[in-house]
């Protein structure tokens, strides 16, 4: 089970957040017209071996976004912060 670290709340359980997907990946511009760039924001993902990037929010709790940095290969957060910048 993953324990992460919200910011406002303290340590938690992996089930009082949602998986938001990858915080890696940057969205088009709303009026870019190439459909080739919509495909890869939406379905093309990496999922590389080691420290990844993702958005966590806690749903149970502060409902706040978050970033959460987890390495792949053995689940252990290497870091937890904010999402609104
Ligand atoms: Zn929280």
């Amino acid at each position: 089970m993953l324990r992460i670290e919200c910011p406002c709340c303290g340590p938690r359980d992996h089930d009082e957040f949602r998986y938001g997907g990858d915080a890696s990946v940057m969205r088009p511009s709303h009026d870019d017209p190439d459909p080739e760039a919509w495909y890869r924001y939406v379905y093309v993902r990496k999922n590389p071996p080691g420290p990844h990037s993702e958005f966590w929010q806690h749903m149970t709790g502060c409902r706040q976004w978050l970033v959460v940095e987890r390495d792949t290969r053995n689940h252990s957060i290497l870091s937890v912060g904010f999402a609104r910048t």
